[in-house]
């Protein structure tokens, strides 16, 4: 782990199966077993129908790049913002869809200005963030 992350400001209750899966290299989410609904982010309740009857479903991990955004300078408050927050600029935010349809927002690694585009296929990357957790970023596949 080269980064100090605060994981109790990412793991929250509802999420840590799917940190935990994430370290052991699986990106699972729920999906209502009424409704079929796949949902992140994790929930006691499926936003569609409110069921609570869910299953930790794997996911193949592809995605496509919808939309990003640079960052060429660091827009983060020091005075109020924790040290793991931070990212060397330039760094990116992606919108990006999973194959299997969820969208989620999310950072290509190891990845220059000039080689990101929209539609990009992608590949799961699994950052360790404990012993414990992991999240979820992508790199171009
Ligand atoms: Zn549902």
């Amino acid at each position: 782990l080269d980064v100090q992350f605060d994981v109790s400001a990412i793991v929250t209750r509802e999420s840590e199966p799917y940190h935990r899966w994430l370290r052991a290299s699986e990106v699972r989410m729920q999906r209502c077993r009424a409704c079929g609904y796949l949902r992140p982010p994790a929930s006691d309740d499926c936003p569609e129908c409110l069921s609570q009857d869910a299953v930790w479903e794997i996911l193949s991990g592809r995605a496509k790049v919808e939309t990003y955004i640079w960052y060429f300078q660091d827009i983060l408050d020091r005075r109020f913002t924790q040290e793991w927050a931070y990212r060397q600029v330039p760094y990116n935010v992606a919108l990006v869809k999973m194959l299997e349809g969820p969208r989620v927002i999310t950072n290509i690694d190891n990845c220059q200005f000039s080689e990101l585009r929209v539609g990009a296929m992608l590949r799961p990357l699994f950052v360790p963030i404990s012993p414990e957790f992991a999240i979820l970023r992508f790199e171009l596949s």
